[in-house]
Parts: C-alpha cells; sequence; structure tokens
C-alpha cells in the first residue's frame, strides 16, 4: 500500500528540510527524503549545507584562526603560549561532531513537526490520479503518493573535464574538509568562495598553497574597491593567488599532482603540491530522480526549469534550491523553501533576490547586498558613495583586527541604499544590518540617524552612511 502526503519534499538539505518543516507547520501531512548517509550508514540530514558545505567549512575556519591567533596575536596581548601545535586530526573529529549535531538537530526538527522522514533515494515513480507516485530506495523500498512535490536535490562539485574526483589527492570541497594532516603544499583550482575559504584554512596551519585563477580579475562578482582590499590583506597572510591562468595537463603521481598552468605572462609553470583542490563551481544534481521519464524540464545548465514562483513545468512539482537557477547559497534555498511551502498553502510566499546577502568567510571577511560601484556604472544610475574604515573604529582596534571598511552606495536623488559592500572583521555578521536597511527600503540618511551601540563594530556601519553625505564624525 502507497503511503499518501499532501506535501512530498525530496531532498533534506536547507531547501527541502525547511519547505518540509514549513508545510508541516501550514497544516500539511509531509515526507521528506533524503539518502545522505554519515561513515557508519545512517541518516544524515542537511544536505551540502551541512554535511560537507557551510557548517563544516565555518568550524575548520574557526579553528585554524584560533591556531593562528595563538601564534600570531596572542603575543600582543601579553599571553604567552609556547610550542602552539595543531592537531589536525582532532580538528576534523571536532569538525565531524559539530555536522552531527546538525543532523540530529534536523531529525528532531523533523518529529517536532510530524514530517515523515525516509532515509533513501528519492524517483517519480509512474503517474497517479490527483499527484505524483514517488518510490524510496534505501534500506527498505517505499511508494509514496503526493499531490505536491518539492524537489530540492542541490547540487555538486563541478570536476575539471577528465580530472576525476578521489578525494585523496584530487579533492572537492568533499575532501578538502576532511585532510587530517596539514599537506606541505596545497594547490587550488578556482579562488571562488570555496577556495578561498578551504585555501585559508590550510594556509593558516602551515601549508604552502596556491591558487590558481582562470580569470583575470579577482573576485570579479565583488566591489572592485572591496576585492581589492581583500586580496592586499590575503596576498599579506601569504596565500599565493595567481590570476588569468590556463590550466593545462593535470598529472596524479604516487604521491602528490603536478599542474601544468601557462600563468598571466604566458610562461609555462609547473606546479607540484601533495593535495589538490578543485573548486570551479557547481552543477545542479537531478541524478537518480526519474526526470525524464515524467517528463520534468531542465535548462541549459542541467538546472530543473522554474518561473519566478518555483514552480515546474508540471502542475504540483515545485523546485528549489541549487537545483534551480539564482546563487547557490543556503539562504536562498531557504527562502525560496519557505515561499513554496506557502505558495501551496494558498499564502503569497515571496523572494527578493535584490536583497540577498553574500559572505566570503575568509580574513578579514567579505560582505555584500545589492549592487556593486561597477554596476551602477554599467547601469547608468547616478550615485553617491561613502566608506568609513574599521581603522577609526574603537572597537576593531580593542580586537585587533583594522583591516578593511564599510562603503554604503546611495541613490544620488532620493538617497535610497542601492548597496552596501564589506570587508573586515565580523562583516558576515555586520551585513544583516545593511539587508534589513534595503527590504525597508531605507535611505542612508535613516541608518546615519539611528543609535548603534558604542563601541561596536557596528558604528562603521553607521558611520559609512553619514559618509554618503560627506558627514562621518570619527574619521
Ligand atoms: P543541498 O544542500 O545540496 O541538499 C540536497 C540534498 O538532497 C542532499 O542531502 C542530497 O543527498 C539529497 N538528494 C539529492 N538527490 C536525491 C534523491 N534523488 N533522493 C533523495 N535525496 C536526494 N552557502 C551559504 O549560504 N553559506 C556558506 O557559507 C556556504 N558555504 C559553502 C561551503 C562549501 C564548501 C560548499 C560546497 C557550499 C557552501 N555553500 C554555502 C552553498 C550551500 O551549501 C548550498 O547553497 C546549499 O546547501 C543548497 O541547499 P539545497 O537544499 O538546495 O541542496
Amino acid at each position: 500500500m502507497s503511503k499518501q502526503f499532501d506535501v512530498v519534499v525530496i531532498g533534506a538539505g536547507p531547501g527541502g528540510y525547511i519547505a518540509a518543516i514549513r508545510a508541516a507547520q501550514l497544516g500539511m501531512n509531509v515526507a521528506c527524503i533524503d539518502e545522505w548517509q554519515n561513515a557508519q550508514g545512517g541518516a544524515a540530514p542537511g544536505g551540502t549545507c551541512t554535511n560537507v558545505g557551510c557548517i563544516p567549512s565555518k568550524a575548520l575556519l574557526q579553528s585554524s584562526e584560533h591556531f593562528e591567533h595563538a601564534k600570531l596575536h596572542f603575543g600582543d596581548h601579553g599571553i604567552s603560549v609556547k610550542d602552539v601545535k595543531m592537531d589536525a586530526a582532532q580538528m576534523i573529529a571536532r569538525k565531524d561532531a559539530i555536522v552531527k549535531q546538525n543532523n540530529d538537530g534536523i531529525l528532531y526538527l523533523f518529529k517536532k513537526n510530524k514530517v515523515t522522514f525516509f532515509h533513501g533515494r528519492g524517483a517519480f515513480g509512474k503517474a497517479v490520479e490527483g499527484g505524483y507516485e514517488i518510490t524510496v530506495s534505501g534500506k527498505t523500498a517505499e511508494t509514496l503518493v503526493a499531490k505536491q512535490v518539492v524537489v530540492a536535490t542541490g547540487s555538486n562539485a563541478r570536476p575539471l573535464p577528465g580530472v576525476e574526483f578521489d578525494e585523496q589527492q584530487i579533492l572537492s570541497n568533499d575532501g578538502a574538509l576532511a585532510i587530517n594532516a596539514v599537506p606541505k603544499k596545497l594547490g587550488v583550482i578556482g579562488s571562488g568562495v570555496i577556495g578561498l575559504e578551504m585555501g585559508s584554512v590550510w594556509r593558516r596551519l602551515g601549508a604552502d598553497v596556491t591558487v590558481l585563477e582562470g580569470m583575470p580579475t579577482f573576485l570579479a562578482a565583488v566591489d572592485e574597491q572591496v576585492a581589492k582590499e581583500a586580496k592586499k590583506a590575503l596576498d599579506k597572510q601569504g596565500l599565493k593567488i595567481e590570476l588569468g591562468v590556463k590550466i593545462g595537463e593535470i598529472k596524479k603521481a604516487k604521491k602528490g599532482v603536478t599542474v601544468a598552468y601557462t600563468n598571466a605572462k604566458g610562461e609555462d609553470v609547473s606546479l607540484a603540491v601533495d593535495k589538490l583542490i578543485v573548486s570551479i563551481g557547481r552543477v545542479p544534481n537531478t541524478t537518480g530522480l526519474n526526470a525524464e521519464a515524467v517528463g520534468l524540464q531542465l535548462d541549459e545548465r542541467g538546472a530543473i526549469a522554474v518561473n519566478d514562483l518555483c514552480q515546474t513545468n508540471l502542475p504540483g512539482v515545485w523546485a528549489v534550491g541549487d537545483v534551480v537557477r539564482g546563487p547557490m547559497l543556503a539562504h536562498k534555498a531557504e527562502e525560496e523553501a519557505v515561499a513554496v511551502a506557502e505558495r501551496i498553502a494558498g499564502q503569497h510566499g515571496h523572494v527578493n533576490f535584490n536583497t540577498i546577502p553574500w559572505v566570503i568567510y575568509t580574513s578579514p571577511e567579505i560582505a555584500w547586498v545589492g549592487r556593486t560601484e561597477q554596476q551602477l556604472k554599467a547601469d547608468g544610475v547616478k550615485y553617491k558613495a561613502g566608506s568609513f574604515p574599521f581603522m577609526a573604529n574603537g572597537r576593531a582596534r580593542a580586537l585587533g583586527d583594522t583591516t578593511g571598511f564599510v562603503k554604503f552606495l546611495a541613490d544620488a536623488a532620493t538617497d535610497e541604499i542601492l548597496g552596501v559592500h564589506m570587508v573586515g572583521p565580523m562583516v558576515s555578521e555586520l551585513i544583516s544590518e545593511a539587508v534589513v536597511a534595503m527590504e525597508f527600503k531605507a535611505s542612508a540618511e535613516d541608518i546615519a540617524r539611528i543609535c548603534h551601540a558604542h563601541p561596536s563594530l557596528s558604528e562603521s556601519t553607521k558611520e559609512a552612511a553619514l559618509a554618503v553625505d560627506k558627514r562621518t564624525l570619527n574619521f
């Protein structure tokens, strides 16, 4: 006998598990299927984000930052620590424990919200009256019938053509987050978010890290001034970033990997490394869904084709997160998930793509929302800019981290905030104020007139808003 549900969600990453919980909150009978397995073969809901993405990468960034602080900065505080050592295996074990807490947290939330969880692969089965048959193949096989289906099957790391991930020498994010001894030499192909975060972790722990990037511009999507400041800081830390390279042959030896490439000057270079991380983007994942059998349309990138409401070409089938167009970010997946659950319930779910924040968790952190200065110029928008350096912020000085600045871009005529760009300490947290401001269509003047706690990094946000009108108080 097949089990009947109002909604079946395939995938329990941030898109899937949030869709399931919100639909259950709205009174629907919901199932969520996810195939991710932990090392013991058990269920590990949370998707890429929890298992091999956002959460484990931030755990390793934190550990490696502590290590670097102990080595380089504790002395400034009068704290002496002798012989600081890193036990990478312990760092990885801590990361694994954090991942497990998150997996268990999601299972708890499913119980709390009465979402029925199935561990296994979900696929479209035969057409049935008034809905869709969904098969689950795991340790046991199940057949479900759903009135509505939400596909949230995420994405996978993109390999270089002809170079397979073995997760020992040639690593995707999966392997990069599980290295349990610091490599002497590490190569990273791709200077996007993942490449820079992973490169930073292992550089802080003592690896000699070279990042090879095909684009001639560093972080082309980021505001130019911010990208320049970030590059200066990362260069100073010893992260070797080579731009404008053309990758040639990649050869695996018994130990290590050799990467042949042509550098920006046109010279042929051979780079020998112990391990190579390939982080050149991610591809939407529809493997095993049996999408073609039901005629689910994909776009030219292999993503599930959806309209603005996340509706696919099949009535009652929705798709959210990395498997559809738009930025591959966990919080974007979550917003789409909530909106879809609310639309299924007959409400008006809404996602504002203009106010999705972006963060790169390097040191200094990089965060932004809205348009960059180069985009405003290209769009012919008249704007005013104002920035404030962390060097002039008392809290940043007390923290011992004064790198970077906050920059506001506001409409020249109306003063409405069009973009906020930050590079510096804890800007991953500071950016939320800018998101709220833009969501409420605030002006730079609005932020400039709000009382901010002293001493706090957030005062730099207020001061940058004041700078738009050339009236900073502390700089
Ligand atoms: P996923 O999280 O990929 O989840 C999809 C789930 O579906 C998986 O569990 C998969 O096993 C399951 N699945 C797939 N097919 C089936 C099937 N047929 N049946 C059953 N289950 C199936 N984003 C941020 O916002 N902030 C960050 O700091 C950040 N850091 C990142 C760091 C790294 C190293 C990586 C790789 C990514 C990072 N991301 C970050 C991106 C973020 O992880 C993704 O945007 C997010 O996980 C997408 O969520 P999703 O639910 O769409 O898909």
